[in-house]
């Protein structure tokens, strides 16, 4: 029962056509630089048409969210959408199996929420069996409600025994791009769920084979490292993103902002698996390691951001936390950024990583219609980012509210 009005809303959005052209009125709307008044906004076919300010009058025509702020429509870094958890009791989120097209249904739980937090691209970071595919897919045409998906496919990490072997991991790259992977992601570390375990898994060779690999290509790399020498090998092999971190050293830090690679450093993601150590069933032991990551990925973060590294917004979204994904915002301002710094992570930073910084990441005319309303001061105060999304259009079509 549960499941039939997700199934209605979708199979109408499926049969719905796009709407031609809706007006709409917001009190504030910052377009990704800065802050404009009393705005009308016109999106004609997926796109915004014109954006004009000063309009205390509203056209007839036009949806009234005068008492909302606008702004882009956010992009989550770094999720796993297809981690999909039914709650059941008496079950954990690791280890439901089920088989892979009935996850791809499943999952579009996590991407409405997500949705809901105003995200609505998202850089999926890890999947099995290609059900990534199949939600990019079907987002894409339309019969899937869910954030646009940028995906990797099955992440690229050493075996049991490994010992380096460059031309196979070059091979490895050759093969996710056959099957349909947009990005190449790469585990260069242990360390995951109740684990911070820093160990280096793939050697500054194998790193560089990869990035190599997929660069010749067209395609960009993103490499998980937890601990401090993972990050700086995977920052000298030429990864265009690096997720996770601690520890790094101001060398490191230098030769992120020289180079310009993005640092998902998803300091939020390990203050959920504290809150949800119950539903995942850690060891107590596994929590005071887990706070003692998340003060370490902060203490980086201040730093690299001081010293001009360019930060992505990444929430590492896996079952329970998809509708928490933008938590990592406020993170960001812990570690000294204005709300509108932070809000770049997630838009005008995050849609150059993307390679989409004329569709995404701004609010102007020409660019997509991924326009968020937000209830409260979002450029004074970022808990009413997290807190205050009341509508969320998506490619000209309202997904969240009315
Ligand atoms: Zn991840």
């Amino acid at each position: 029962m549960r499941l039939l009005p997700v199934l209605a809303a979708t199979l109408m959005a499926f049969a719905a056509p796009q709407p031609a052209r809706t007006v709409l009125h917001f009190g504030h709307l910052w377009d990704g630089a800065h802050v404009l008044n009393d705005v009308v906004v016109v999106v004609e076919g997926g796109r915004i048409a014109t954006i004009q300010d000063g309009q205390r009058r509203a056209p007839a025509d036009a949806v009234d969210l005068s008492r909302y702020t606008a702004i882009p429509g956010l992009i989550d870094l770094h999720t796993h959408v297809t981690y999909y958890w039914d709650r059941k009791p008496g079950t954990r989120p690791l280890g439901q199996r089920r088989r892979p097209a009935v996850t791809v249904f499943l999952a579009q739980d996590n991407a409405r929420r997500t949705l809901e937090t105003g995200v609505t691209t998202i850089r999926d970071l890890g999947a099995s069996a290609e059900t990534d595919y199949a939600m990019r897919d079907l987002v894409a045409m339309g019969a899937m409600i869910g954030p646009r998906m940028f995906v990797a496919g099955q992440g690229i990490s050493a075996g049991r025994n490994w010992t380096p072997n460059p031309p196979a991991l070059a091979e490895a790259v050759q093969e996710r791009i056959k099957a349909g992977s947009d990005w190449i992601k790469v585990y260069a570390s242990r360390g995951s769920f109740d684990s911070v375990d820093t160990t280096q898994t793939l050697t500054f060779d194998d790193m560089k084979a990869i990035v190599d690999a997929a660069h010749a290509q067209g395609r960009k790399v993103a490499i998980h490292s937890y601990g401090a020498s993972g990050v700086k090998d995977a920052v000298r092999a030429g990864a265009d993103s690096v997720e996770h971190g601690i520890e790094l050293d101001d060398e490191t830090i230098a030769e992120m902002v020289r180079r310009g690679t993005v640092w998902v450093p998803t300091i939020d993601h390990n203050r959920y698996y504290v809150d949800a150590k119950e539903e995942f069933g850690f060891r107590a032991e596994a929590i005071p390691p887990l706070q003692d990551y998340i003060a370490k990925n902060l203490e980086s973060t201040k730093r690299a951001f001081k010293a001009g590294v360019k930060l992505g917004m990444g929430s590492d979204a896996v079952y329970s936390m998809f509708g928490q994904n933008t938590r990592e915002l406020e993170w960001f301002v812990k570690a000294g950024m204005t709300p509108s710094q932070a809000l770049a992570t997630a838009t005008t930073t995050a849609a150059e990583l993307l390679g989409e910084e004329t569709k995404l990441g701004h609010l102007a005319p020409g660019f997509t219609a991924d326009i968020v309303a937000i209830e409260g001061k979002p450029l004074e105060n970022i808990a009413d980012v997290i807190g205050g999304v009341r509508w969320v259009m998506k490619d000209g079509i309202v997904v969240v509210g009315k």
